[in-house]
């Protein structure tokens, strides 16, 4: 793995580099619910006041449950592969540089 890059952010799980040197992320919010595992899957650019998002979706896991055995799990993450990697491809806007890391939100 190469030590250049920074770490990516909790959840993202492919990311597509933009013309403006952002980043078209897929990501997979997990979290636990009573009895099991949510996977909120989405995408968003990182490009500053670039408001591109994936249609998102949530999908709900028994504990003991593969996502990867749900084809309509795969089929949204294959989905939004998909479209992050066209918006990457046409997408100018910048990131805005974090020297104020207190800006963070969340
Ligand atoms: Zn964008």
């Amino acid at each position: 793995m190469s030590t250049s890059t920074t770490a990516w952010p909790e959840g993202v799980i492919a990311r597509y580099l933009t013309v403006g040197s952002a980043t078209a992320d897929v990501i997979d919010d997990t979290a636990p619910w009573r009895g099991g595992v949510s996977h909120h899957l989405r995408a968003a650019c990182t490009g500053e006041l670039c408001d591109w998002r994936g249609r998102d979706r949530e999908y709900w896991f028994e504990a003991d449950e593969n996502p990867n055995g749900n084809d309509s799990f795969c089929h949204t993450l294959e989905r939004l592969q998909v479209i992050a990697q066209a918006h990457a491809e046409k997408c100018r806007a910048m990131p805005r540089p974090t020297a104020d890391s207190s800006n963070v939100s969340r």
